[in-house]
């Protein structure tokens, strides 16, 4: 194959003026003019030959541009934002296996003190007995913590005609659910009722049998935002199994709130401080501020984590244990977890949670003061809060059209069995989102819901193309 030099993918031409958003006009330059044009993009196969780096660039960057903007997303918990210096740091660790740990023992231990950076955030007892590791992300640590919690209660019964199954409320994040269908453990979803929209001790109960493996309790719910009550639940556990029932574990899914609570939460004992909660995750890429993929699991002792599940690899050279569902994995965002710690210390990450805890707290009264809504929670949790319409005369998914119009992606949904009655918008705070947009934010949702009091005839809650938390 004939590759003309400066197309070569080694040699890509260096390309002095880099016009940002100039657009496909800035490849005119290059020295085929024309050929963005005349260019297909590869949708179905490749194509047979390379094309200069800088049209693969400038195209894949238009086409990128259609994506809307981070800003404005007040849909996802995921990091849209870092430093410079976290973005360099990430650049310079793109080719850092974090697997390799023999390779990149520096890399493997900047993981090392973001798990003890963790577990003294979650208030471990025994530091030195402490277990954790990175995941891609809380879903990965979700599979982690589930199998251990699976595999110690099959050290219990040994009875291969019972089913295990873990309880959990029926606000929890579809990946308990996927847990639980790739692992064949039956899911108990406590449903909610009434206001009550995610487990409590009480509810919890009855749920609770000798083939239960674990508890799952939230912090806090990507419904509302509002934190489960760990500690009443591990109560009413610790009564169960002093009564002579089963003594079932609870993990936190702090996906979340377990990079929330430890800053602006300090007195709510949800963690470790609790000897029932047997591991935590969390997800560096939410309130942990790290870009996407990131997340953390710790078991509070050695032995909640059946040494069978860990690997011991040697054959990258030296002898290192893994637990994880991956193999390879980029290196770039653990750095950039540890970057976050060491950045912010304790009063950094405690000034931007409150920031953002602060805008949600506003930002919830005013959409109530508007009169046309009615909140379900106040942002006072996780810096999260959903309403509903406060009448019949709003439609809460016609309002979350109205809003993308204007550029913001804010999604209604309807909760789950039992109160599939209810609609809601939900917005998340995160940092970068300040007052000044919250502001802008508030006087479109007003003329959003202004134009649509002007049609007559829209039919009332009118279905959602459904949404994924
Ligand atoms: C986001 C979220 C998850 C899944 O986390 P990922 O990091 O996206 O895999 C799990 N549980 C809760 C409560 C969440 O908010």
């Amino acid at each position: 194959m004939a590759v003309h030099s400066a197309a070569h993918p080694d040699h890509p031409p260096r390309r002095t003026a880099h016009p940002r958003g100039a657009g496909t006009n800035a490849i005119m330059t290059e020295a085929n003019p024309g050929l963005a044009a005349r260019l297909e993009t590869p949708r179905h196969r490749l194509a047979e030959e390379p094309v200069p780096a800088a049209v693969a660039y400038e195209l894949i960057h238009d086409e990128l541009l259609l994506d809307g903007s981070a800003r404005l997303n007040l849909a996802t918990f995921v990091t849209t934002w870092m430093e410079p210096e976290a973005r360099t740091l990430m650049a310079e660790c793109v080719d850092k296996n974090m697997i390799d740990k023999d390779e990149y023992p520096q890399t493997a231990e900047l993981e090392q003190r973001c798990v003890a950076i963790l577990a003294d955030l979650w208030n471990a007892p025994d530091p030195d007995r402490t277990l954790g590791c990175s995941t891609t992300g809380s879903s990965e640590a979700a599979m982690l913590a589930g199998m251990a919690l699976k595999r110690r209660w099959r050290q219990r019964v040994d009875d291969p005609t019972r089913t295990p199954n873990l309880v959990m409320g029926a606000d929890v994040q579809v990946c308990w659910e996927k847990f639980c269908r790739y692992w064949e453990v039956e899911p108990r979803l406590v449903p909610m009722q009434g206001d009550r929209f995610h487990l409590d001790a009480e509810s919890m109960l009855p749920f609770v049998d000798e083939d239960t493996i674990g508890v799952v309790a939230v912090l806090g719910s990507t419904f509302d935002g509002s934190y489960e009550p760990v500690a009443e639940i591990c109560a009413a556990l610790d009564r169960l199994a002093a009564d002579g029932g089963p003594d079932v574990p609870v993990h936190v899914d702090g996906a979340s709130g377990a990079m929330i609570a430890p800053f602006l939460d300090r007195e709510l004992v949800w963690d470790f401080r609790l000897p029932r909660v047997a591991s935590i995750n969390t997800s560096g890429h939410k309130y942990g501020l790290v870009y996407p993929g990131v997340g953390w699991v710790l078991w509070r002792d050695t032995d909640l984590l059946p040494r069978e599940l860990i690997f011991d690899v040697n054959y990258l050279g030296g002898h290192m244990p893994t637990f994880a569902l991956n193999f390879s994995r980029p290196g770039a965002e653990v750095v950039a977890q540890y970057y976050t710690f060491f950045r912010l210390g304790r009063a950094g990450f405690t000034a931007v949670q409150q920031a953002a805890r602060d805008v949600a707290t506003f930002l919830a009264e005013r959409i109530e003061g508007t009169g046309r809504f009615r909140l379900i929670s106040r942002g006072d949790e996780l810096p999260v809060f959903a309403f509903a319409a406060a009448d019949d005369r709003v439609d809460v998914y016609a309002v979350s059209r109205a809003l993308r119009e204007r550029g913001w992606l804010v999604p209604a949904y309807s909760f789950p069995e039992n109160r599939t009655d209810l609609s809601v918008l939900r917005v998340v705070v995160r940092n970068g989102f300040g007052h000044a947009l919250a502001e802008s934010f508030l006087s479109d949702l007003e003329a959003a819901v202004a134009e649509l009091d002007q049609e007559t005839g829209a039919p009332r809650q009118s279905g959602s193309g459904g949404f994924h938390h």
